[in-house]
């Protein structure tokens, strides 16, 4: 009889090079637990996805809830959902007034997609302006904004008339001109290896954005849902979106993702009879009342007030010669090494001795250090202590 591992290598698709091949049974708060009595403490978070930890029990209460009122009902946008309803209304105060409208769908992807629909249906214009290093979704359309050509090529033609530019240069904003109909940039760069971004520089896309007519998209998929110590991480750098797309976090553990924008803007979708977004499950309600669940845990545990020191400490105790560098926007966290061929066995050994942890898309030499956001100082010593003593055994 073949073993879940073996079957896994043989009836599932194979998506990486170096996949974890963990079994977990369990995950709860900051932890998995493996088929063979294994612990991990998760500093991944599903690549930024339980910002409050897995099956935080509030969450599960709220989808335990709607499981017994109803699952899928009806394509988005039709029926009046309460779940809906409610998250679409928590979100909106979370935001500036202009950020308003939701469109819910499955993933952040999608999100990304609705985003670029929206901004060509609104401006007329069809360039769009996106970063280098930038991951932005692996559909099509996601995809003809990445910024790594490696990434690309395989699959064109993709998107016509896509041009990138350096984040973080000032001077590059130029490209964006009265034809642009949108630029979009994750707040905080997330697989580029966390890239934060220089002081001004929002500000400066965003001034550009209102000389030339363009939209102004924010990806906060990675950064959003109280992963850098504000809710949203654009409130950290004065600059506001003219759409905003979110994913990941937001469900707590279910699939969900949302552009969110102004009426004004929004509106343009609903004009026959041009198609604008339709999604089957997007806003499925299971997901949406994990999300609403999500957001007032975050509210009502003060999640975001610890971020900073948490995020401190984890810098303060990460001292080693061998890591070069860490940046950083609160617990959006990236540990730097010499290169890949460090990285790797050290990363092996932490997992062997309890911690998980990986690296980025297009950053082979940084350790991805993104816990959940109820990370305790303990769990925070114990993890950095682990990770330096992999470092010890791998250099010695
Ligand atoms: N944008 C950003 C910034 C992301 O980090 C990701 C996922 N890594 C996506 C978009 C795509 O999200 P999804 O995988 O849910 O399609």
């Amino acid at each position: 009889m073949l073993t879940p591992r073996q079957l896994f290598l043989k009836h599932q698709a194979q998506t990486t090079d170096f996949p974890l091949l963990l079994e977990i049974e369990k995950a709860e708060g900051v932890h998995m637990f493996g088929a063979n009595g294994e612990k991990y403490l998760d500093l991944i978070s599903g690549i930024g996805v339980s910002n409050v930890g897995h099956r935080h029990p509030h969450v599960i209460k709220a989808i335990q809830e709607q499981l017994d009122k109803y699952l899928h009902l009806m394509v988005y946008g039709e029926f009046v959902q309460s779940p809906q309803v409610k998250l679409a209304e928590a979100l909106s105060k979370t935001l500036p007034e202009n950020l308003s409208i939701s469109y819910f769908v499955n993933s952040g992807s999608e999100a990304v997609e609705g985003a670029m629909k929206l901004a060509k249906r609104f401006t007329g214009r069809t360039e769009i302006i996106a970063c280098h290093n930038a991951y932005h979704g692996s559909t099509h359309g996601s995809l003809s904004l990445n910024g790594s050509e490696n990434f690309k090529r395989a699959y064109r033609p993709l998107l016509p008339d896509i041009n990138h530019i350096q984040f973080n240069s000032f001077e590059e904003l130029e490209k964006i001109t009265s034809r642009t109909a949108a630029i979009i940039l994750e707040t905080v760069q997330g697989e580029a290896g966390v890239r934060v971004p220089e002081n001004g520089y929002l500000k400066a896309v965003r001034e550009r954005c209102n000389q030339t007519g363009t939209l102004l998209i924010l990806d906060e998929i990675q950064s959003g849902f109280g992963r850098t110590g504000t809710f949203w991480a654009f409130e950290q750098f004065d600059v506001i979106p003219d759409i905003l797309t979110c994913a990941k976090g937001m469900g707590g553990g279910m699939p969900i993702g949302a552009f969110i924008t102004s009426e004004a803007i929004m509106s343009t979708l609903k004009n026959n009879p041009i198609l604008g977004h339709i999604t089957t499950f997007g806003g499925h309600p299971v997901s949406c009342a994990a999300s609403l669940a999500t957001l007032e845990v975050i509210q009502r545990e003060n999640l975001l007030a610890g971020v900073a020191a948490k995020a401190a400490l984890f810098k303060a105790k990460l001292q080693h010669p061998a890591i070069k560098n860490i940046r950083n926007c609160g617990l959006m966290m990236a540990a730097e090494m010499e290169s890949f061929d460090i990285l790797k066995p050290v990363i092996d050994q932490a997992i062997l001795d309890g911690v998980l942890t990986d690296w980025f898309l297009f950053c082979d030499n940084s350790m991805r250090i993104a816990p959940p956001l109820t990370i305790t100082e303990t769990e925070i010593e114990d993890a950095c202590a682990i990770i330096l003593n992999a470092i010890n055994k791998i250099m010695a």
